[in-house]
């Protein structure tokens, strides 16, 4: 009997001790994965980062780098709300960031203008920016349409074409691979255990209890957060949880260096700090294509040019395609499940201007162990709806 007990125990024990545990495991390296890990793990609790390597599509390596408000949540006020949350909260990350890890992420806030190319575009953004003042309701909304003419005396070289543009403080831009780096380095210099190359298919999930098997290896937490950009899709069912998120692939352009042109990012086309203009981004549904296509790539550098003439002279010397991990209504989803309390999703096509919400706002919620009521509108719940009888 004795003996019997005593194998039995040290069966539990080898078991137990194969088994590494933490108190949060994030699926997906990419920069969701990485400001909520990052906002974890600087909050004291013990986090996973998993993440599946480079053969994964990777949105995080391929953006454009705006910190952008003005055309995010018209007739979602929630999303409005949320994303100039997020803008508001990206200095102090921006700063707290640099101080930490020594990165120079190139943030900056000083608003931001959307160009609009004849009369149709204008009118239809000045609807677009004054339906967004009138849902931010109490909460304001402060933006301008600015005329050619204005516009002309503020940006040098611009186009004839360019009726005139709408403005609001809210936007800015940021070296987005910097930030990447930086949210790395702050997640493994707050004690966070990064754990790359490692493709997650399947998991044990129960109530406040996720287990993991890493070849050989199994991971534990009693909470999960799925933040693996396209792999959502597959990943959310098993815990629970639905994530039907798409790829939309966007092109992008980048010039030459060239003297500093405009003091703030344009929407489509912005300077980083060291001269490079960055132009695009197209949005197109082609699947998991990452291609690029010269025709797309010519109406990019066309509109920009009709923008700027004089950005006609300049070399494009880079151009990459990158997919979006899209939403069915283009808005986030964030979710936690009923099923297993404890595992979480979040899935957003624009993961540069929400980092700070992820690492200041969702992260919190998560070491707290719920959602704030705030969040209900983004579950994928208001995907559910009853087929037609
Ligand atoms: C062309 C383009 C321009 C953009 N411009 C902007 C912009 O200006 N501003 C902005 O805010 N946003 C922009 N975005 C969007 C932004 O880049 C994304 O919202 C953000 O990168 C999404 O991050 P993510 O972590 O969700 O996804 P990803 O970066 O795709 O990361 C997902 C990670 O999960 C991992 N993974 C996937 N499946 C698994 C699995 N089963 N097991 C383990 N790991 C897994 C992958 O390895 C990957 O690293 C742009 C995107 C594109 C494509």
């Amino acid at each position: 009997m004795g003996v019997l007990r005593d194998a039995a125990l040290s069966t539990f024990h080898a078991r137990i001790e194969t088994m590494r545990r933490f108190d949060t495991i994030v699926i997906g390296g990419g920069l969701v994965g990485t400001a909520i890990g990052y906002g974890l793990s600087r909050a004291g609790l013990k986090v996973a980062l998993i993440d599946e390597g480079d053969v994964a599509f990777r949105a995080s390596r391929g953006n454009f780098g705006l910190v952008w408000v003005q055309s995010k949540g018209l007739g979602a006020p929630h999303y409005q709300r949320w994303t100039r949350a997020s803008s508001e909260t990206w200095p102090a990350l921006a700063a707290e960031l640099e101080e930490r890890t020594g990165v120079a992420i190139g943030h900056e806030r000083n608003g931001g203008l959307q160009l609009c190319l004849g009369d149709e575009e204008f009118a239809k953004r000045r609807a677009t920016m004054e339906q967004m003042r009138r849902e931010a309701g109490n909460f304001g909304f402060e933006y301008r349409m600015i005329d050619h003419a204005e516009l002309a005396a503020m940006l040098p070289g611009l186009g004839d074409a360019v009726t005139g543009g709408s403005w609001t403080p809210y936007d800015g831009h940021v070296n987005s691979l910097a930030l990447f780096h930086a949210l790395h380095r702050g997640f493994a210099g707050t004690g966070g255990t990064y754990l790359p190359n490692a493709t997650v298919t399947e998991a044990q999930a129960a109530p406040g209890d996720f287990r993991i098997d890493l070849g050989g290896e199994a991971i534990t937490a009693p909470k999960i957060v799925l933040a693996a950009g396209l792999g959502n899709a597959k990943l959310a069912p098993i815990f629970g949880l639905s994530a039907p998120v798409r790829p939309q692939r966007g092109q992008i352009l980048v010039t030459e260096r060239t003297d500093k042109a405009w003091p703030i990012p344009l929407g489509s086309i912005r300077q980083t700090p060291e001269g490079s203009i960055l132009l695009g981004a197209s949005e197109e549904e082609v699947g998991f294509d990452t291609g690029q296509k010269p025709e797309i790539m010519q109406g990019i550098a066309r509109r920009a040019v009709m923008s700027f003439p004089w950005l006609a002279e300049l070399q494009i010397v880079r151009a990459w395609a990158a997919l979006r991990v899209m939403p069915p209504d283009g808005l986030p989803i964030y979710d936690e499940s009923e099923r297993c309390p404890g595992a979480f999703t979040a899935n957003c096509h624009s993961g540069v201007t929400l980092a700070g919400a992820h690492a200041n706002l969702f992260a919190p919620m998560v070491a707290a162990g719920a959602l704030d009521p705030m969040m209900a509108p983004f579950s994928a719940k208001r995907f559910d709806v009853p087929a037609a009888a």
